[in-house]
């Protein structure tokens, strides 16, 4: 084994030889690669901390959701099988639902760091309450904050944080998860272009008995499997139909639930960002 005291055995041009930025970063990649071969890395690489972390805060919110859970204890709500009215609308006053919506849109605005900080605490005292506002966050109301346009923020966006419009992720369909460039739900212009028409059936979507909303996913163009549109639609809206809740072994209070969509008109206004955004849309997510 090499002592670190062993010469290198790659013989890398220094860096200060390369005339171009790029060509300097490809050289620092390899150099550190290089290094790490030999049994040492170049931590002045990393150099952006991790945003600073508001204790208090952070704490605040996990010494709430204790008191939440005192008054409605997690295994009665998980035999009841439902987040109580009351529970969610206590939640939602508390700001639960806009942990990480950017305050001015009227959420919480935490940063990441902080936003981790809080899932890892609430997760521990009872995910199956909190995963109601964890999966609105994190991966139902997300496409909205990263991907949508001032106008769709400006609509939807205060509505998730105060939790009047829980928000879900609509992916997966009864044959397709994984493989989720060939899913069947489709969306076709209608023919002024003002409208897509959506078609088609969603399974296992978390959180579908309690949405105002969901980021769904849909082919564009049959000819081109992966094409896809990210759209917001309204659960209220014709031809939205949501099933039962699904019996599940545990977390049994989130509602996971198979979401049917027939000849539903979305305005093109509900796109998130452009024709065939979709799939990235969603794995970005
Ligand atoms: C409780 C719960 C909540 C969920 N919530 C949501 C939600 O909110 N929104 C949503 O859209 N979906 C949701 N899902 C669906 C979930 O995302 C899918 O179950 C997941 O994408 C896997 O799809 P699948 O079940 O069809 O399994 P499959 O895709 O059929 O995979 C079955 C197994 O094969 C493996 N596999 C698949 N392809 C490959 C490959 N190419 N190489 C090697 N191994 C492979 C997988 O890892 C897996 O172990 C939820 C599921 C559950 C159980």
């Amino acid at each position: 084994m090499a002592s670190p005291a062993s010469p290198p055995r790659f013989w890398i041009p220094p860096l200060w030889n390369r005339e171009t930025h790029w060509e300097s970063n490809i050289m620092a990649g390899i150099q550190f690669l290089a290094d790490l071969y030999q049994g040492s890395w170049n931590g002045e690489l990393f150099q952006s901390p991790p945003p600073p972390v508001d204790e208090n805060k952070v704490s605040e919110i996990l010494v709430n959701y204790r008191g939440m859970l005192d008054q409605f204890p997690a295994s009665d709500v998980e035999t009841l099988g439902r987040i109580p009215d009351e529970l969610l609308s206590l939640m939602a006053r508390d700001g639960f639902f806009g942990l990480s919506i950017p305050a001015a849109y009227g959420g919480l605005g935490l940063n990441t760091q902080e936003y981790l900080r809080v899932v890892e605490g609430l997760a521990k005292m009872d995910l199956s309450v909190a995963l109601v506002s964890l999966a609105h966050l994190s991966i139902g109301v997300k496409g909205l904050v990263l991907f949508g346009n001032d106008e769709q923020k400006a609509a939807y966006l205060p509505h998730a944080a105060s939790g009047s419009s829980i928000f879900a992720y609509a992916l997966t369909e009864p044959q397709t998860g994984s493989d989720a460039q060939h899913i069947t739900t489709r969306a076709e212009l209608s023919d002024d272009g003002r409208t897509y028409v959506l078609n088609g059936q969603k399974t296992y979507i978390t959180n579908a008995n309690y949405a105002g909303a969901m980021t769904v996913f849909a082919q564009l163009d049959p000819a081109k499997p992966g094409f896809m549109g990210a759209f917001i639609v309204e659960t209220g809206w014709d031809g939205v139909k949501i099933g039962k809740d699904m019996p599940k072994m545990g977390l049994k209070a989130s509602s996971t639930a198979a979401v049917q969509f027939r000849d539903v008109r979305v305005p093109m206004e509900n796109l998130l960002g452009k024709p065939g955004d979709g799939f990235k849309i969603a794995m970005t997510i």
